[in-house]
């Protein structure tokens, strides 16, 4: 399902480019949102990888927390990717940060262990049907804790690494860095579905 909605990759840190180039080679129009205005004239926002402890202090700097905040609550789809699922998480084990608190997660960083820092993987997700997805993981978190309104779209080694809460998805892993363009159709669709429904404020 193709959309024409305008979708936002926050670009304060993190692997950006690389976002818009994905979204972009599936279809979408993409665009970086470094500033509350620029969040004002996107559909949808991606939250890519990086280093969450320096990003979520330049959410607060450059006033995009409380707008990401009330944007997603009131129905923007939102997919954070590594980093932009812990920022997006409900709590981090052993983290002293306020995160956003946009999905029912627990999370722990850097969780697969040293000799796994960075591992490409072949998940099922039948979600996106019977070919094992190509997952590219970098000192990736995993998920500890569900809410009972989170689905579980894929987990390695017994714990999740792609949950969705409504109009919120979470990758622990970086789709923008292979090939296989499914999980950002899978997003682009949620857009849709959601643009369609009118729940998405401030649609380009
Ligand atoms: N380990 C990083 C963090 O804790 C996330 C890594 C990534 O986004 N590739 O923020």
């Amino acid at each position: 399902m193709a959309t024409d909605a305008l979708i936002g990759v926050l670009a304060l840190q993190g692997d950006v480019v690389e976002h818009i180039a994905a979204l972009q080679r599936t279809g979408a129009r993409a665009t970086a949102v470094k500033t509350p205005a620029d969040l004002a004239r996107v559909a949808a926002l991606v939250v890519p990888g990086g280093e969450s402890t320096t990003v979520m202090k330049l959410l607060d700097r450059f006033r995009l927390s409380r707008p990401i905040v009330e944007r997603t609550r009131a129905g923007m789809p939102l997919w954070g990717t590594c980093m932009g699922m812990i920022v997006a998480a409900h709590a981090v084990v052993d983290l002293d940060q306020p995160t956003l608190d946009l999905i029912d997660i627990t999370v722990r960083r850097n969780a697969f262990g040293r000799q796994n820092e960075s591992a490409e993987l072949d998940l099922e997700i039948p979600a996106l049907g019977p070919a094992p997805y190509p997952a590219v993981f970098i000192r990736a978190p995993w998920i500890e804790r569900m809410g009972p309104e989170v689905e579980l779209l894929a987990e390695r080694d017994g714990h999740g690494v792609m949950v969705r809460e409504a109009n919120v998805l979470a990758t622990s892993f970086h789709p923008e860095l292979t090939g296989d363009p499914r999980v950002h159709a899978y997003f682009l669709d949620m857009v849709e579905r959601y643009t369609r429904q009118g729940k998405v404020l401030g649609a380009a």
